[in-house]
């Protein structure tokens, strides 16, 4: 396993149209793998291949929610899952607001409203098929992460003045890092 090099906005390479999945193979449970690890380490809680510059029909995500949803004190507990050629079937009506956030405009973060609930379908990497309604912040990820597959970062549905606030302080903070690094 090895992490991978996360291409960050304005990257064309994030603007890429990403390509089905047709052949799973050891090739491409390996990039499965590099791929969690690379997101443990950002840390973060999604990750789409194109991010780390394969532009396929592959994303993982790992929400590693608390042990106890009633006690956020309690260990976080990891539950990967792997979703190839991810599909919407279906969404509903009520757009939820939710402040996210992404690895490839890093430190940045803002509302954005999407269907609370999605049927997705989708394939592991084996090949195996799901079909599954998905609702909560497993759902806001997963519509965050399909997003990627399109060249679509979360900062486009915002509006203009909001997305030139974001890249602003994303410049900002890269100075910062700079800064530090030099
Ligand atoms: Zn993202």
């Amino acid at each position: 396993m090895a992490i991978r090099r996360i291409y960050e906005t304005p990257d064309p390479v994030l603007r890429q149209i990403s390509k089905p999945v047709e052949t799973f193979d050891d090739e491409l449970r390996t990039l499965v793998a590099d791929m969690f690890e690379t997101m443990y380490d950002a840390p973060g809680i999604g990750l789409a291949a194109v991010q780390v510059g394969e532009p396929i029909r592959l994303l993982v995500i790992d929400l590693q929610e608390p042990e106890n949803p009633e006690d956020p004190e309690s260990p976080n507990v990891r539950d990967p899952k792997v979703f190839i050629n991810p599909e919407v079937l279906w969404h509903s009506d009520t757009e939820v607001p939710y402040t996210e956030g992404c690895l490839s405009v890093p430190e940045q973060y803002a509302e954005v409203m999407r269907p609370d609930r999605i049927q997705a379908r989708w394939q592991d990497e084996k090949g195996k098929a799901y079909e599954e309604e998905i609702e909560g912040l497993l759902a806001v990820c997963l519509q965050h992460e399909m997003d990627h597959l399109n060249g679509v970062l979360f900062i486009d549905h915002l509006s203009r003045l909001k997305r030139d606030m974001v890249l602003k302080k994303l410049a900002k903070w890269r100075k910062e890092q700079q800064k530090k690094a030099a």
